[in-house]
């Protein structure tokens, strides 16, 4: 061999052997795809002390290389969705989130994570838990601080995030929110308070599990259906039905309801005070919407508890269908998907009573 051709050999051994251990270890690791929505983790202000800032500034890649060490946790790409202020999620950006995330799935992907805003992450979370068709880990993310702030809240939240979504254990345990070293269910998740980095709380139902600085811990299984045992669907849907949110106070005039109808609502659902009470007036005003066809369902205006069925207020008397521990929020998200199809009220209690 030609002394010019034996270094070429020499070199290429040489960086086979350099870059094969790196590409085998890649490799081994689980694919995980975040795909970023926006939201105060991508969020940037002028001041890391001032409470000033923009959501939906920084882009994926810029938020990736701002985690030390994430990549050791799996074979991680990011796609950008959108870049909004969760404020501004809309069901065509849910619709475009899950379809994504069912093509990925149903590939070579072991899991997902998904940064958002978490002013309605508990929406998105809950919509995607009935939506996803795959057992694999579902994360979403966020952060109460932006990227900017002084103890910004978003690189270990993510970096938690990507442990989740890359753990074996995660499996079957429908959409889960990561913050702040815990692991939550789509189903039981609440927004509690509006700036602190406790912001998801599990009152009632309690955390699915831990994930400090990537060690994962599961406690328990979500309740109710989701992903692969539910029913629900977005295939071939551009848009859901209209459905409103009414909120109930002392003296709730009754006003609101037809007003919605008239506009267009298929769905309406009471935010009511206590077990999902509102006032007379407003009662009469649900029964003349059920009886044409409009769908109410009782929730609450209470973060924490069941609305019971049946309870001070009769529901097969009014045509109303009870929320049980769905908040109106997510509630909402529920009746958008059920009135794809056409239900009858104990079909539509039975779905609140399972999901
Ligand atoms: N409005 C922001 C959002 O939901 C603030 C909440 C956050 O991301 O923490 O995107």
């Amino acid at each position: 061999m030609k002394s010019k051709n034996r270094i070429s050999v020499i070199m290429t051994a040489m960086l086979l052997l350099v870059f094969l251990p790196y590409n085998m270890a890649q490799d081994k690791l689980p694919k995980v795809v975040i795909l970023a929505t926006g939201g105060t983790i991508a969020g940037a202000g002028e001041s890391s002390t001032g409470s000033a800032y923009t959501s939906g500034q920084v882009k994926i890649d810029h938020m990736i290389d701002a985690v030390p060490n994430i990549r050791k946790l799996a074979d991680l790409r990011g796609e950008q969705l959108s870049n909004v202020g969760s404020q501004d999620m809309s069901i065509k950006i849910w619709i475009k989130l899950a379809n994504r995330i069912n093509e990925l799935l149903a590939g070579d992907v072991d899991g997902i994570v998904i940064t958002h805003g978490t002013d309605t992450q508990e929406e998105t979370a809950f919509f995607l838990n009935l939506i996803v068709k795959s057992d694999k880990p579902v994360v979403l993310t966020g952060s109460m601080r932006p990227s900017t702030a002084l103890s910004a809240d978003g690189p270990l939240n993510m970096y938690n995030a990507v442990a989740v979504a890359a753990n074996p254990d995660s499996k079957g345990r429908g959409v889960m929110i990561v913050m702040n070293d815990e692991i939550l269910s789509a189903h039981a998740a609440k927004k509690m308070i509006t700036t602190p980095v406790q912001t998801f709380q599990s009152p009632q139902k309690g955390l699915l599990g831990t994930a400090i600085f990537g060690q994962v811990t599961f406690f328990h299984y979500p309740f109710g259906l989701h992903t692969t045992k539910s029913e629900f669907s977005v295939d071939g849907v551009k848009k859901l039905p209209r459905v409103d949110i009414v909120y109930g106070c002392a003296d709730m005039s009754p006003d609101l309801i037809p007003m919605l109808v008239k506009a267009g609502a298929k769905g309406i659902v009471i935010a009511g005070v206590g077990d999902g009470n509102m006032t007379e007036a407003t009662l009469k005003a649900a029964k003349k919407a059920t009886s044409k066809g409009i769908v109410v369902v009782r929730a609450s205006r209470v973060p924490i508890g069941t609305v019971l069925l049946h309870g001070e207020v009769n529901d097969a008397e009014y045509g109303t269908v009870s929320s049980m521990d769905l908040n109106p929020q997510k509630a909402r998200v529920l009746l958008m998907l059920a009135l794809l199809k056409d239900r009858s009220r104990e079909e539509l209690q039975d779905l609140f009573l399972n999901y």
